[in-house]
């Protein structure tokens, strides 16, 4: 067995959305899965223009609230084989969330 995190762990075999809890639930080929808060993945936007770049701040910087829309998950798509595209019901569709990041967020789900 090795020590280190295995790509298993980062590798997502299913998305689904938990509407009443507003959450993305993604189950991992390592077994495990986790609830991603619509709220907390728009806050973890990687774009540039959210998470600011080169010293210009980002979206979250400039005003921590969201606006309405904001954390209206509108859409997912698969991108390569390695992230996730996710557009919002305000039309902010730039973010790609690495495997790798979509697995550092949320909580761990129950089975
Ligand atoms: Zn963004």
């Amino acid at each position: 067995m090795s020590t280190y995190p295995t790509a298993e762990a980062s590798v997502p075999t299913r998305f689904e959305y938990d509407e009443q809890a507003r959450a993305l639930v993604v189950s991992w080929r390592d077994g495990g899965s986790s609830k991603i808060p619509f709220q907390e993945l728009r806050r973890g936007c990687p774009c540039a223009g959210c998470k600011g770049e080169l010293g210009t701040p980002g979206r979250f910087d400039l005003d921590p609230e969201l606006h309405p829309g904001e954390d209206e998950l509108a859409d997912i798509a698969l991108v390569g084989n390695y992230g996730l595209k996710v557009v919002w019901g305000d039309g902010h569709d730039t973010g790609i969330y690495r495997f790798e990041l979509l697995r550092g967020l949320g909580q761990p789900a129950p089975r």
